[in-house]
């Protein structure tokens, strides 16, 4: 968002120097460790296991979490640091924001001790990779149909059953906090989140789903068949037992936020690239930013585009402060993703043609934006949860 190019006009007042100087040194991982590979990982469908160790390696993993769990205590503008600057550059295989920013919170904030000190400086080191399974064949946006179950045993452990779908970094994961039924009777009073560590008998990693963008993110399914999970992987153990539908929504509002942020980078990044193409093309003998229709419409993109950033930072000074509700949160995430939809379609547009072409990241920003609007909940899930917010009720 603070790149050279960066056609913003409000200053950002989030950042201190050492942000920009960790945001300096991030890119340049980038360049060395991403750029260089993103497109053939495109064509295999998912990243290299090496791109994770080396993060690990640079302490790019993890960097919120406590130092005693392998983390640097970093506060959270990091990690929003690197959302911007994936987003920027348009490298959606990479996985780190889930399992930095999702995956990692639930076993800090609800793990048992032993579950933190086994998991956390494991994900930090890149040696373990997280994903989290909340979405079924049948349950997506209806979290509560979930029926994947996890019944307890005479000896406190607890057998799995069910399948699990689209989930992030599920073919490379290590571990997954997978939502199951523990009181299958109780509904949402009666969900869990289990550890299930790869190796576990009975669970199984599906095909990886062949997407119409985000080509190098392995999104994968899942299956469990009786895999037995000990009691110690019971998140946060006996106290949180069918207390995980409070887990889930008390983590709501960063998760959400985190897609308004990478929202609002890839699309300046979007207009960005099309400024300079714009600049370049000739068309009847003048170039394609001379015309006014061009002028016009980049202007009320970036107006856009400046309009969220101020509120997304705004979001984010307010998560830091921990005051950052829910229906906000959602309000960032429907906006912000509509936003960068339709910057990128415009965008599309200037280009003419080769913006259908693969090869032009535009083309890729394209269609990695259109998911934006799918997952983390929809956009159309976003409303409901805005209007309950407005004592409008609704399901
Ligand atoms: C690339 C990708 C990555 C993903 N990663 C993960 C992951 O890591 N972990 C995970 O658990 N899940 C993941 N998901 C799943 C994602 O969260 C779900 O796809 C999403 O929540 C929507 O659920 P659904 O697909 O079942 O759609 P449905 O719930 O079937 O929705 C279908 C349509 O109905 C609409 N709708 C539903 N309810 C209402 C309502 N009350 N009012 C109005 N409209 C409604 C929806 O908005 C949508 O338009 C991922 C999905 C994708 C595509």
């Amino acid at each position: 968002m603070t790149s050279e190019k960066t056609r913003t006009m409000i200053e950002r007042t989030l950042y201190s120097p050492d942000h920009e100087a960790f945001r300096d040194s991030f890119r340049r991982f980038i360049d060395k460790e991403i750029a260089p590979f993103h497109a053939d990982w495109e064509e295999q469908g998912y990243v290299d296991r090496a791109v994770w160790n080396k993060a690990g390696d640079n302490g790019f993993l993890c960097m919120s979490m406590p130092e005693a769990y392998g983390g640097s205590g970093a506060d959270r503008l990091y990690s929003v640091i690197q959302m911007e600057e994936l987003g920027r550059a348009g490298f959606s295989g990479i996985g780190y924001s889930l399992h930095n920013e999702i995956v990692a919170p639930y076993i800090e904030r609800y793990g048992t001790e032993a579950q933190k000190a086994k998991f956390l400086p494991a994900m930090a080191s890149g040696a373990m990779i997280g994903a989290i399974a909340m979405s079924e064949p049948a349950a997506g946006s209806d979290l509560q149909g979930i029926k994947t179950t996890a019944l307890k045993q005479a000896d406190g452990s607890y057998i799995l059953n069910g399948s699990k779908t689209f989930i992030t970094n599920g073919w490379h994961a290590d571990m997954v906090i997978v939502v199951a039924k523990t009181n299958p009777a109780a509904g949402a009073k009666g969900t869990s989140l289990l550890l299930v560590e790869r190796g576990m008998p009975g669970f199984s990693v599906g095909k990886r789903l062949k997407k119409m963008g985000m080509k190098a993110q392995d999104t994968s399914e899942l299956f469990f068949d009786q895999v037995h999970v000990p009691a110690e992987n019971l998140l946060g153990g006996d106290a949180l037992e069918n207390k995980g539908f409070i887990c889930l929504m008390e983590q709501l509002p960063w998760e959400r936020l985190q897609i308004a942020i990478s929202a609002v980078a890839a699309a300046q990044a979007a207009i960005d690239w099309t400024v300079d193409y714009v600049k370049e093309r000739k068309v009847f003998g003048q170039t394609v930013g001379s015309f006014q229709n061009t002028r016009f419409t980049l202007a009320e993109l970036q107006t856009q585009v400046q309009i969220a950033a101020v509120f997304v930072d705004k979001c984010t000074e307010l998560l830091l402060q921990d005051k950052l509700d829910t229906a906000t949160a959602s309000m960032a995430k429907y906006w912000c993703s509509d936003m960068q939809c339709k910057v990128m379609d415009e965008c599309v547009q200037l280009f003419g043609g080769y913006g259908y072409m693969w090869e032009y990241p535009i083309t890729r920003a394209y269609a990695d934006a259109r998911v934006q609007r799918i997952y983390g909940g929809t956009n159309e899930i976003m409303k409901e949860v805005i209007t309950r917010a407005m004592g409008l009720g609704g399901k």
